[in-house]
């Protein structure tokens, strides 16, 4: 029986740091916080017995072997959006609801990719560069381009990708095509943006920001034939995971000038190893996956996350369950609805 069942303290398990205002929060509800001295999984795997909660970031994968250590675990609560790093059939398995603070770092996550385009396409780092080693020169030597009129293409029109087209669109005149064969079509009503196939908005945009999860079928998305036929220098973005595009395939393309530059915050392996070919990229701006974490933006993750923590425990069904299966199981037959617990 878990914590919440017999009226005992819960406990919440946290591998890695929150901040302080969302431990704030566990300390009101006297909860039991059990702060992981690293993140190491053989660490947390000692601890997992012990958890009726976990707050997790993105520096550990919840593995199907560390889930099956948490005898009393009821739930998963990612600050972030993503759910790559958490077994999900493991949770559902155990019978624990995963769920995250989605929506929390839309705008932010957004901020950032606008902040890598227009970096790019104003070429920053080089002419900061020229300018700090003297020359003066570098002003006719680069041509930077105007983004008003050019073509952005958003692959995966979720909340990020809308938030940044909505940005382009409205603030610098440009043009939108997306890409999103899952999006319910009353989403896809929208005047300033056409939907189009993959291969057709490769094909005309100047640049093609990425906006979609990581799973079995996106994985390597952007491969080395898909980058051979997008329009050529075009400029390409990725703040949502590495794995979505071949690493290897786009150092080279930029190599060549097919593209003509690339912001990337997230990498096949974080940290990227020292022979990744994008850190030697002389076109490319490197991020270490810090889009979403303005100060603003993390406070509001963690608060969020433990939010939803308290909402099961709470006898509450939380938002954003990615594994809704799990509800079926006996154990969460009576989940209360709550309104109001969204985004904040
Ligand atoms: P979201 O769920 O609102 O949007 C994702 C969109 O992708 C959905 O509209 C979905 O229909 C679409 N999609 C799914 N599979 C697709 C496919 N095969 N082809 C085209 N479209 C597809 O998520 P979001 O909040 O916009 O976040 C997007 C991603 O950004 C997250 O999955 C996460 O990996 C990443 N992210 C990164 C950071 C960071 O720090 N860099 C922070 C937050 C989110």
């Amino acid at each position: 029986m878990s914590a919440a069942d017999s009226g005992l303290r819960a406990t919440v398990l946290l591998p890695e740091p929150i901040e302080e205002e969302a431990l704030a929060l566990l300390g009101e509800r006297g909860l039991n916080v059990l702060a992981s001295p690293d993140k190491k999984p053989e660490t947390v795997a000692a601890l997992m017995p012990r958890a009726d909660a976990v707050v997790l970031r993105t520096g550990l994968r919840m593995s199907a072997e560390l889930i099956e250590r948490g005898e009393r675990l009821l739930t998963i609560s990612r600050t972030g959006a993503g759910f790559d790093n958490v077994d999900l059939p493991a949770a559902t398995r155990r019978g624990a609801i995963v769920t995250s603070s989605i929506g929390a770092n839309t705008q932010t996550v957004a901020e950032h990719a606008l902040a890598l385009i227009l970096a790019l396409a104003k070429q920053l780092p080089l002419l900061d560069r020229e300018t700090r080693a003297g020359n003066f020169q570098a002003r006719y030597d680069y041509r930077p381009r105007d983004l008003r009129g050019a073509v952005l293409g958003v692959i995966g029109f979720g909340r990020i990708g809308r938030e940044l087209a909505r940005a382009c669109a409205a603030g610098l005149g440009m043009g939108v095509l997306a890409f999103d064969p899952y999006l319910e079509p009353r989403k896809q009503d929208r005047s300033w943006v056409s939907f189009c196939a993959l291969e057709d908005l490769l094909a005309r945009a100047d640049v093609v920001s990425i906006h979609v999860p990581l799973t079995e079928q996106t994985r390597g998305l952007l491969d080395r034939e898909r980058l051979a036929r997008m329009k050529k220098g075009a400029l390409i973005v990725n703040t949502s995971r590495g794995g979505l595009i071949d690493e290897q395939a786009l150092a080279q393309a930029l190599e060549s000038g097919q593209i003509g530059g690339a912001g990337i915050d997230v990498f096949g392996r974080e940290p990227p190893e020292a022979g990744n070919p994008l850190l030697a990229a002389p076109s490319a701006i490197l991020t270490p996956h810090a889009a979403a974490l303005t100060r603003e933006c993390v406070v509001r993750m963690a608060v969020l996350a433990v939010r939803r923590v308290l909402d099961v425990l709470d006898g509450f069904l939380p938002d954003n369950v990615a594994n809704p299966e799990v509800l079926q199981q006996e154990r969460w037959r009576n989940l209360k609805p709550r309104s109001g617990s969204g985004p904040q």
